[in-house]
């Protein structure tokens, strides 16, 4: 009895009930209103990877400085937290404290959340609720601005290097992209629904 009613979708348009198809090449259309099928994807272990790489990348990211340039013989180099502890000698303890958090703290979190989403789901572990998780995997995902932080920097570049010609983005910059990448792709993939059983 269980197993045919998982065979069992419901089309969300018109609300008919409808055998499920197991082709996975084509998507499947409600026979009555024609409205395409969705199937909940399968979790793969891809965000799980995705966001491992993630951390290690940033753990490396923060070693080498982002931007770099020359005046008068001396090196500048300026790297990410470093940007961080910049605002926070100059007084701007609230700012300091934003940019640390969606910058830094929110993304990380975030990749730590899809981590243990994993632990959880696989093993018989339970060192948070699932509502939790749920609920600080939407939170840090919606405080996260790492993206912004990259454009910002391109724009300090473009100033940057109209008054030091010999300013240039360092290995740092490179490893950010990476990250960033990693970093989408492990929230792409994530598949919240499978994990915490919604
Ligand atoms: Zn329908």
């Amino acid at each position: 009895m269980q197993r045919s009613i998982d065979n069992i979708i419901e089309c969300y348009n018109c609300g008919l009930f409808i055998k499920k198809n197991n082709d996975q090449i084509h998507t499947q259309r409600c026979p009555r209103c024609n409205s395409k099928i969705k199937i909940e994807k399968k979790q793969t272990n891809d965000s799980l990877y995705y966001s491992i790489s993630a951390l290690l990348l940033f753990g490396i990211l923060n070693i080498y400085p982002i931007i770099s340039l020359n005046i008068n013989d001396e090196e500048l180099k300026a790297t990410l937290l470093g940007t961080v502890s910049i605002l926070l000698e100059q007084n701007f303890f609230f700012v300091s404290l934003v940019v640390f958090f969606t910058i830094v703290l929110a993304p990380v979190l975030n990749s730590l959340v899809i981590i243990f989403a994993f632990i959880q789901d696989k093993t018989k572990i339970r060192f948070f609720t699932d509502t939790l998780l749920h609920d600080s995997f939407h939170f840090f995902k919606h405080w996260g601005f790492i993206e912004v932080f990259v454009i910002s920097i391109i724009v300090t570049y473009i100033k940057l290097v109209g008054m030091v010609s010999s300013t240039k983005f360092d290995i740092g910059f490179y490893i950010m992209l990476a990250y960033i990448f990693c970093f989408y792709m492990s929230n792409i993939k994530f598949e919240g629904k499978s994990v915490f059983e919604e």
